[in-house]
């Protein structure tokens, strides 16, 4: 079974994040057409398809995006998107007429020169007034912020207060080694231990939603904060977990990025003529080679550079 789809719209960004893992696809092929996007999808609603996540890149670079989100929806399913804001107060409004379950935003800091180092452009004010144009709009609301050592990690209380302002959950998450830079990872990667301890005793714990191991939640002056750690130690082989993701090239992955193998390749068999029968087969057999999240498997994440071993418990 397929609940949750993760699905790549558009490779390129307008922005050059120094952690950016390129959703693990560095040398992406022929990008699917809209005809492409929406069969592959569609394939995969009789494996109980039951949310899309609309990614890039950066997914509102990509021509007919509207369309393309408007028949995902009519199909009945929930359908939410991840942007980095610079174009969000374009579409903040158009998304809530579609219905989008949620729109998250990627927001790291709200230090003007501090964005322009990470993100390689002067582009925060666009992305604030995104986040605005959205609250404004009525959307649901997340921001995401990877929380970086020596960048920005004694920014969190500010970012939440923030996210208050705005109306929106934050998810604080850890850089993943997935990061394009081994070294950028050796010297800002901070487990979040420290901050869920802040949390815990400042805070109360929400039980109930998304309470996987590596993804506690809490409530902390008045806002929902989730915290999302890189999950390293797999007891079980292959890739994890959460669900599938769909490439902009039409390829089918796992959801972790820096490990996993192309699980399947749905344009390719899609341009070949496959039936929409065989392309839900593809997505059966993808989805039988991940395995569910169970908690009591991710005690501890584990990764290693350089001879030196990290592990953070939870
Ligand atoms: S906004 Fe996202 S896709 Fe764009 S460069 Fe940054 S991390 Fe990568």
């Amino acid at each position: 079974m397929i609940p949750s789809l993760r699905v790549s719209v558009w490779s390129a960004c307008d922005l050059a994040c120094l952690y950016c893992h390129k959703e693990g696809n560095r040398h992406p092929g022929r990008h699917l057409s809209d005809d492409e996007v929406l069969h592959l999808i569609r394939a995969a609603i009789p494996q109980g398809l039951v949310k899309v996540k609309i990614t890039g890149g950066e997914p509102l670079l990509r021509p007919h995006l509207s369309d393309l989100l408007k028949q995902i929806v009519r199909w009945g399913l929930e359908v939410s998107l991840t942007t980095n804001g610079t174009r969000l107060a374009l579409w903040a409004q158009e998304f809530r007429e579609i219905g989008l379950s949620k729109v998250s935003v990627s927001l790291d800091t709200l230090n003007p020169e501090r964005f322009r180092n990470l993100c390689g452009a002067d582009r925060l004010p666009l992305v604030v007034g995104g986040i605005t144009a959205a609250r404004d709009a009525g959307l649901p609301l997340e921001l995401n912020t990877v929380l970086m050592a020596g960048v920005n990690e004694h920014e969190w209380d500010e970012l939440i207060a923030f996210a208050r302002k705005m109306q929106a959950r934050i998810q604080f998450i850890e850089l993943s080694p997935a990061t394009q830079s081994r070294e950028f990872y050796e010297h800002h990667h901070v487990s979040l231990d420290h901050l869920e301890q802040l949390l815990r005793t400042q805070g109360e714990m929400l039980e109930g939603v998304r309470q996987e191991g590596d993804r506690p939640r809490y409530r902390f002056n008045g806002v929902d904060v989730n915290l999302c750690r890189v999950v390293g130690k797999t007891p079980v082989p292959g890739p994890r977990r959460r669900g599938l993701r769909l490439s902009a090239d039409g390829k089918v992955y796992g959801f972790e990025y820096q490990q996993d193998a192309c699980l399947a390749d749905l344009a390719a068999a899609y341009r070949a003529g496959a039936r929409e029968s065989e392309l839900t087969r593809i997505w059966a057999q993808a989805g039988s080679l991940i395995h569910p999240i169970n908690q009591k498997e991710v005690l501890f994440h584990e990764t290693e550079f350089s001879g030196k071993r990290r592990r953070s418990y939870f």
